[in-house]
Protein backbone atom coordinates (compact mmCIF):
# COMPACT_ATOMS: atom_id res chain seq x y z
CA UNK A 1 0.00 0.00 0.00
CA UNK A 2 2.98 2.35 0.97
CA UNK A 3 4.03 1.91 -2.87
CA UNK A 4 0.50 2.97 -4.36
CA UNK A 5 1.26 6.82 -1.96
CA UNK A 6 4.40 7.02 -3.56
CA UNK A 7 2.97 6.22 -7.01
CA UNK A 8 0.62 8.82 -5.93
CA UNK A 9 2.99 11.73 -5.33
CA UNK A 10 5.13 10.54 -8.22
CA UNK A 11 2.22 11.51 -10.53
CA UNK A 12 1.19 14.66 -8.81
CA UNK A 13 5.09 15.63 -8.90
CA UNK A 14 5.19 15.56 -12.69
CA UNK A 15 2.19 17.92 -13.82
CA UNK A 16 1.52 21.36 -12.74
CA UNK A 17 -1.98 21.89 -13.36
CA UNK A 18 -4.60 20.78 -11.62
CA UNK A 19 -8.43 20.06 -10.82
CA UNK A 20 -10.09 18.53 -7.67
CA UNK A 21 -13.65 18.06 -6.97
CA UNK A 22 -15.80 15.56 -4.86
CA UNK A 23 -19.08 14.13 -4.72
CA UNK A 24 -22.01 16.39 -4.97
CA UNK A 25 -24.15 17.46 -1.26
CA UNK A 26 -20.73 17.35 0.13
CA UNK A 27 -19.97 16.56 3.75
CA UNK A 28 -17.52 17.05 6.18
CA UNK A 29 -15.04 13.91 4.82
CA UNK A 30 -15.52 15.18 0.97
CA UNK A 31 -14.55 18.46 1.62
CA UNK A 32 -11.80 17.97 4.27
CA UNK A 33 -9.98 15.48 2.10
CA UNK A 34 -10.36 17.93 -0.66
CA UNK A 35 -9.43 21.07 1.22
CA UNK A 36 -6.55 19.38 2.86
CA UNK A 37 -4.94 17.94 -0.49
CA UNK A 38 -5.70 21.56 -1.92
CA UNK A 39 -3.17 23.20 0.58
CA UNK A 40 -0.76 20.26 -0.10
CA UNK A 41 -1.02 20.85 -3.98
CA UNK A 42 -0.38 24.91 -3.41
CA UNK A 43 2.04 23.99 -1.09
CA UNK A 44 4.16 21.73 -3.70
CA UNK A 45 3.68 25.18 -6.31
CA UNK A 46 0.80 23.72 -8.04
CA UNK A 47 -1.69 25.57 -10.01
CA UNK A 48 -5.00 23.90 -8.40
CA UNK A 49 -8.61 24.84 -8.62
CA UNK A 50 -11.25 23.27 -6.96
CA UNK A 51 -14.98 22.79 -8.86
CA UNK A 52 -17.76 21.11 -6.74
CA UNK A 53 -21.38 21.16 -8.24
CA UNK A 54 -23.05 21.80 -4.98
CA UNK A 55 -22.59 24.49 -2.69
CA UNK A 56 -20.39 24.53 0.75
CA UNK A 57 -23.13 23.84 3.45
CA UNK A 58 -22.87 26.98 5.91
CA UNK A 59 -22.04 24.26 8.87
CA UNK A 60 -18.33 24.17 6.65
CA UNK A 61 -17.83 27.71 6.06
CA UNK A 62 -14.92 27.18 9.44
CA UNK A 63 -12.93 24.70 6.81
CA UNK A 64 -9.56 26.91 5.73
CA UNK A 65 -9.59 27.43 2.04
CA UNK A 66 -13.30 27.11 1.50
CA UNK A 67 -13.41 29.72 -0.53
CA UNK A 68 -11.55 28.58 -3.41
CA UNK A 69 -14.21 25.97 -3.51
CA UNK A 70 -15.83 27.25 -7.63
CA UNK A 71 -19.36 26.05 -9.03
CA UNK A 72 -19.73 24.52 -12.32
CA UNK A 73 -20.49 27.82 -13.89
CA UNK A 74 -17.04 29.00 -13.35
CA UNK A 75 -14.88 26.17 -15.85
CA UNK A 76 -15.61 28.31 -18.85
CA UNK A 77 -13.79 31.50 -17.27
CA UNK A 78 -11.37 29.29 -15.27
CA UNK A 79 -9.88 27.03 -18.45
CA UNK A 80 -11.07 29.06 -21.54
CA UNK A 81 -10.60 25.85 -23.81
CA UNK A 82 -7.23 24.54 -21.45
CA UNK A 83 -8.42 21.66 -19.33
CA UNK A 84 -6.16 21.20 -16.00
CA UNK A 85 -3.47 18.19 -16.38
CA UNK A 86 -5.08 16.02 -13.66
CA UNK A 87 -8.15 15.88 -12.25
CA UNK A 88 -8.49 14.52 -8.81
CA UNK A 89 -11.87 13.23 -7.87
CA UNK A 90 -12.09 12.63 -3.53
CA UNK A 91 -14.28 10.55 -1.82
CA UNK A 92 -16.41 9.54 -4.86
CA UNK A 93 -17.54 5.96 -5.39
CA UNK A 94 -18.29 6.56 -8.96
CA UNK A 95 -17.91 9.08 -11.54
CA UNK A 96 -21.35 9.98 -12.11
CA UNK A 97 -21.09 11.10 -8.24
CA UNK A 98 -19.58 14.23 -9.05
CA UNK A 99 -22.42 15.79 -10.75
CA UNK A 100 -23.53 15.82 -14.51
CA UNK A 101 -22.25 18.91 -15.67
CA UNK A 102 -18.51 18.68 -13.76
CA UNK A 103 -18.54 14.77 -15.42
CA UNK A 104 -19.29 16.11 -18.79
CA UNK A 105 -17.24 19.18 -18.92
CA UNK A 106 -14.23 18.64 -16.55
CA UNK A 107 -11.97 16.77 -18.66
CA UNK A 108 -8.31 16.58 -17.39
CA UNK A 109 -5.96 16.32 -20.50
CA UNK A 110 -3.41 13.56 -19.07
CA UNK A 111 -4.83 11.31 -16.31
CA UNK A 112 -7.74 10.89 -13.63
CA UNK A 113 -6.83 10.15 -9.60
CA UNK A 114 -9.56 8.28 -8.15
CA UNK A 115 -9.05 8.90 -3.99
CA UNK A 116 -11.99 6.94 -2.28
CA UNK A 117 -12.85 4.55 0.53
CA UNK A 118 -16.19 3.71 -0.44
CA UNK A 119 -16.95 -0.01 -0.04
CA UNK A 120 -18.79 0.42 -3.85
CA UNK A 121 -15.91 2.15 -5.36
CA UNK A 122 -15.63 1.49 -8.63
CA UNK A 123 -11.55 1.79 -10.31
CA UNK A 124 -12.93 4.68 -12.54
CA UNK A 125 -9.56 6.70 -12.27
CA UNK A 126 -6.45 6.22 -14.69
CA UNK A 127 -4.94 5.60 -11.21
CA UNK A 128 -6.69 4.26 -8.17
CA UNK A 129 -6.18 5.08 -4.34
CA UNK A 130 -9.14 3.08 -2.91
CA UNK A 131 -8.95 1.74 0.66
CA UNK A 132 -11.70 0.33 1.52
CA UNK A 133 -10.69 0.16 4.96
CA UNK A 134 -10.15 3.69 5.71
CA UNK A 135 -12.20 5.25 7.91
CA UNK A 136 -12.41 8.33 5.25
CA UNK A 137 -11.14 10.08 2.52
CA UNK A 138 -9.17 12.19 4.95
CA UNK A 139 -7.66 9.14 6.31
CA UNK A 140 -5.95 8.31 2.99
CA UNK A 141 -5.20 11.79 2.26
CA UNK A 142 -3.43 12.02 5.77
CA UNK A 143 -1.12 8.91 4.73
CA UNK A 144 -0.64 10.83 1.40
CA UNK A 145 0.81 14.04 3.24
CA UNK A 146 2.90 11.57 5.34
CA UNK A 147 3.98 10.09 2.35
CA UNK A 148 4.88 13.49 1.45
CA UNK A 149 7.12 14.62 3.93
CA UNK A 150 5.40 17.40 4.34
CA UNK A 151 4.05 18.92 7.59
CA UNK A 152 0.35 18.24 8.33
CA UNK A 153 0.25 21.50 10.14
CA UNK A 154 -3.07 22.81 11.98
CA UNK A 155 -5.03 24.37 8.72
CA UNK A 156 -4.89 20.43 7.02
CA UNK A 157 -5.26 19.22 10.57
CA UNK A 158 -8.45 20.91 10.81
CA UNK A 159 -9.82 19.64 7.23
CA UNK A 160 -8.59 16.39 8.24
CA UNK A 161 -10.13 16.00 11.68
CA UNK A 162 -13.38 17.26 9.76
CA UNK A 163 -13.41 14.59 7.53
CA UNK A 164 -12.72 11.78 10.12
CA UNK A 165 -15.26 13.17 12.82
CA UNK A 166 -17.51 13.01 9.88
CA UNK A 167 -16.96 9.55 9.12
CA UNK A 168 -17.35 8.10 12.05
CA UNK A 169 -20.02 9.61 13.11
CA UNK A 170 -18.03 11.15 16.07
CA UNK A 171 -16.10 8.32 16.74
CA UNK A 172 -18.73 5.76 17.05
CA UNK A 173 -19.27 3.60 14.10
CA UNK A 174 -17.88 0.38 13.00
CA UNK A 175 -14.95 2.15 10.98
CA UNK A 176 -13.75 4.16 14.00
CA UNK A 177 -10.59 1.28 13.79
CA UNK A 178 -7.67 2.33 16.24
CA UNK A 179 -5.84 3.96 12.78
CA UNK A 180 -8.19 6.22 12.54
CA UNK A 181 -8.09 6.87 16.39
CA UNK A 182 -3.73 7.39 16.28
CA UNK A 183 -4.47 9.61 13.20
CA UNK A 184 -6.99 11.65 14.67
CA UNK A 185 -4.84 11.93 18.05
CA UNK A 186 -2.00 13.16 15.74
CA UNK A 187 -4.17 15.52 14.20
CA UNK A 188 -5.40 16.92 17.84
CA UNK A 189 -1.55 17.69 18.53
CA UNK A 190 -1.30 19.87 15.49
CA UNK A 191 -3.47 22.35 18.29
CA UNK A 192 -7.24 21.89 16.87
CA UNK A 193 -10.09 22.18 19.02
CA UNK A 194 -11.93 18.96 18.74
CA UNK A 195 -15.38 20.75 20.80
CA UNK A 196 -14.93 23.63 18.37
CA UNK A 197 -15.43 21.59 15.45
CA UNK A 198 -18.09 19.69 16.86
CA UNK A 199 -19.70 22.86 17.49
CA UNK A 200 -19.87 24.16 13.87
CA UNK A 201 -20.53 21.42 12.41
CA UNK A 202 -23.21 19.60 14.86
CA UNK A 203 -24.85 22.49 17.41
CA UNK A 204 -25.71 24.61 14.36
CA UNK A 205 -29.01 23.21 13.64
CA UNK A 206 -31.49 25.99 12.65
CA UNK A 207 -34.84 25.86 14.65
CA UNK A 208 -36.74 25.64 11.50
CA UNK A 209 -34.93 22.19 11.08
CA UNK A 210 -36.02 20.59 14.60
CA UNK A 211 -39.85 21.46 13.26
CA UNK A 212 -39.00 19.66 10.00
CA UNK A 213 -37.53 17.10 12.25
CA UNK A 214 -41.00 17.20 13.87
CA UNK A 215 -43.14 16.77 10.74
CA UNK A 216 -40.76 14.12 8.94
CA UNK A 217 -40.98 11.67 12.05
CA UNK A 218 -44.80 11.76 11.92
CA UNK A 219 -44.46 9.68 8.99
CA UNK A 220 -42.32 6.87 10.77
CA UNK A 221 -43.65 3.54 9.16
CA UNK A 222 -42.19 0.04 9.98
CA UNK A 223 -42.01 -3.22 9.29
CA UNK A 224 -44.02 -5.92 11.06
CA UNK A 225 -41.24 -6.91 12.72
CA UNK A 226 -40.30 -3.31 13.17
CA UNK A 227 -36.74 -4.06 12.25
CA UNK A 228 -36.56 -1.97 8.85
CA UNK A 229 -38.30 1.27 9.79
CA UNK A 230 -38.64 4.18 7.42
CA UNK A 231 -39.51 8.32 6.86
CA UNK A 232 -41.23 9.90 3.95
CA UNK A 233 -40.64 13.17 2.89
CA UNK A 234 -42.54 14.95 0.17
CA UNK A 235 -41.91 18.03 -1.37
CA UNK A 236 -45.11 19.09 0.28
CA UNK A 237 -42.93 18.80 3.99
CA UNK A 238 -39.87 20.45 2.93
CA UNK A 239 -41.96 23.50 1.06
CA UNK A 240 -43.80 24.01 4.24
CA UNK A 241 -41.28 24.05 6.41
CA UNK A 242 -38.97 26.28 3.73
CA UNK A 243 -36.09 23.73 4.06
CA UNK A 244 -34.48 21.66 0.99
CA UNK A 245 -33.55 18.00 1.06
CA UNK A 246 -29.68 18.99 2.49
CA UNK A 247 -31.85 19.77 5.88
CA UNK A 248 -32.64 15.99 6.23
CA UNK A 249 -29.22 15.49 7.11
CA UNK A 250 -28.79 13.22 9.95
CA UNK A 251 -32.25 12.48 10.36
CA UNK A 252 -31.78 8.84 9.73
CA UNK A 253 -29.91 8.25 12.57
CA UNK A 254 -32.79 8.86 14.66
CA UNK A 255 -34.93 6.30 13.54
CA UNK A 256 -31.71 3.98 13.51
CA UNK A 257 -31.51 4.21 17.20
CA UNK A 258 -35.39 2.04 17.96
CA UNK A 259 -34.20 -0.75 19.68
CA UNK A 260 -35.89 -3.10 17.11
CA UNK A 261 -34.11 -1.32 14.40
CA UNK A 262 -31.71 -2.90 12.01
CA UNK A 263 -32.34 -1.12 8.63
CA UNK A 264 -33.35 2.43 9.09
CA UNK A 265 -34.52 4.73 5.82
CA UNK A 266 -34.89 8.01 4.53
CA UNK A 267 -36.69 8.45 1.42
CA UNK A 268 -36.88 11.77 0.15
CA UNK A 269 -39.56 13.21 -2.56
CA UNK A 270 -37.59 15.54 -5.26
CA UNK A 271 -38.49 17.92 -7.35
CA UNK A 272 -37.99 16.03 -10.60
CA UNK A 273 -40.81 13.50 -8.91
CA UNK A 274 -38.00 10.73 -8.58
CA UNK A 275 -36.72 9.46 -5.02
CA UNK A 276 -33.44 9.87 -3.10
CA UNK A 277 -32.86 7.06 -0.52
CA UNK A 278 -31.09 6.84 2.44
CA UNK A 279 -29.89 4.07 4.25
CA UNK A 280 -28.26 2.81 7.57
CA UNK A 281 -28.03 -0.23 8.82
CA UNK A 282 -27.09 -1.11 12.62
CA UNK A 283 -25.02 -4.26 12.77
CA UNK A 284 -25.04 -6.87 9.85
CA UNK A 285 -27.24 -5.71 7.26
CA UNK A 286 -24.95 -4.25 4.25
CA UNK A 287 -26.79 -1.15 2.70
CA UNK A 288 -24.22 -0.52 0.43
CA UNK A 289 -25.05 -3.43 -1.38
CA UNK A 290 -28.71 -3.38 -1.10
CA UNK A 291 -28.26 0.33 -3.31
CA UNK A 292 -26.05 -1.22 -5.49
CA UNK A 293 -28.94 -3.37 -7.02
CA UNK A 294 -30.66 0.38 -7.36
CA UNK A 295 -27.59 2.37 -8.74
CA UNK A 296 -26.22 3.70 -5.63
CA UNK A 297 -23.79 2.59 -3.37
CA UNK A 298 -21.46 3.75 -0.33
CA UNK A 299 -20.66 1.84 2.40
CA UNK A 300 -21.73 -1.29 4.69
CA UNK A 301 -23.26 0.66 7.56
CA UNK A 302 -24.38 3.66 5.28
CA UNK A 303 -25.17 3.77 1.71
CA UNK A 304 -27.90 5.52 -0.62
CA UNK A 305 -29.57 5.42 -4.22
CA UNK A 306 -31.69 7.26 -6.68
CA UNK A 307 -34.45 5.79 -7.86
CA UNK A 308 -36.21 6.89 -10.72
CA UNK A 309 -39.97 6.24 -9.02
CA UNK A 310 -42.51 8.24 -7.37
CA UNK A 311 -41.96 8.41 -3.25
CA UNK A 312 -44.33 5.15 -2.50
CA UNK A 313 -43.48 3.07 -5.08
CA UNK A 314 -39.65 3.99 -4.91
CA UNK A 315 -39.97 3.14 -1.28
CA UNK A 316 -41.71 -0.32 -1.70
CA UNK A 317 -38.82 -1.35 -3.66
CA UNK A 318 -35.83 -0.67 -1.71
CA UNK A 319 -38.01 -2.26 1.65
CA UNK A 320 -38.57 -5.05 -0.57
CA UNK A 321 -34.80 -5.64 -1.03
CA UNK A 322 -33.93 -4.98 2.31
CA UNK A 323 -36.21 -7.71 3.71
CA UNK A 324 -34.92 -10.22 1.11
CA UNK A 325 -31.67 -9.57 2.43
CA UNK A 326 -32.75 -9.73 5.67
CA UNK A 327 -34.59 -12.72 4.67
CA UNK A 328 -31.13 -14.51 2.64
CA UNK A 329 -28.72 -13.44 5.67
CA UNK A 330 -30.43 -15.38 8.41
CA UNK A 331 -31.10 -18.18 6.46
CA UNK A 332 -27.37 -17.90 5.79
CA UNK A 333 -26.55 -17.56 9.36
CA UNK A 334 -28.66 -20.27 10.25
P1 LIG B 1 -26.15 9.73 2.71
O1 LIG B 1 -27.23 8.79 3.11
O2 LIG B 1 -25.51 10.39 3.90
O3 LIG B 1 -26.55 10.66 1.64
O4 LIG B 1 -25.03 8.82 2.08
C1 LIG B 1 -24.46 7.74 2.75
C2 LIG B 1 -23.37 7.12 1.93
O5 LIG B 1 -23.89 6.57 0.73
C3 LIG B 1 -22.30 8.11 1.49
O6 LIG B 1 -21.06 7.49 1.64
C4 LIG B 1 -22.59 8.37 0.05
O7 LIG B 1 -21.42 8.55 -0.67
C5 LIG B 1 -23.32 7.12 -0.41
N1 LIG B 1 -24.39 7.48 -1.35
C6 LIG B 1 -25.49 8.23 -1.06
N2 LIG B 1 -26.27 8.36 -2.16
C7 LIG B 1 -25.67 7.69 -3.15
C8 LIG B 1 -25.99 7.46 -4.54
O8 LIG B 1 -26.99 7.91 -5.08
N3 LIG B 1 -25.09 6.71 -5.25
C9 LIG B 1 -23.96 6.20 -4.68
N4 LIG B 1 -23.13 5.48 -5.46
N5 LIG B 1 -23.64 6.39 -3.40
C10 LIG B 1 -24.47 7.12 -2.64
MN1 LIG C 1 -16.20 9.60 2.98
Amino acid sequence: MVQKYFEVLNLLGQYQHFALTTHVNPDGDALGSELALYSILKDLGKRVHIFNTDITPKIYHFLPFQHHIKPPADLKTVYSGIMPEVLVVLDSGSLDRIGDQLARQLQPTEVIVNIDHHNTATKFGDLNLIETGASSTAEIVYRLIQASGLEVGPERALCLYTGLMFDTGCFRYSNSTSVAHRIAADLIEEGISVDEVYRFVYDTVPQVRLHLLGDVLQTLETTEDAKIVWLSVTQDVLKENRASSNDLEGFVNYIRSIDSVEVAIVANELETGDTKISMRSKTYVDVGQICRLHDGGGHVRAAGCLIQEPLHEALAKIVASTRLHIDGWHSESE
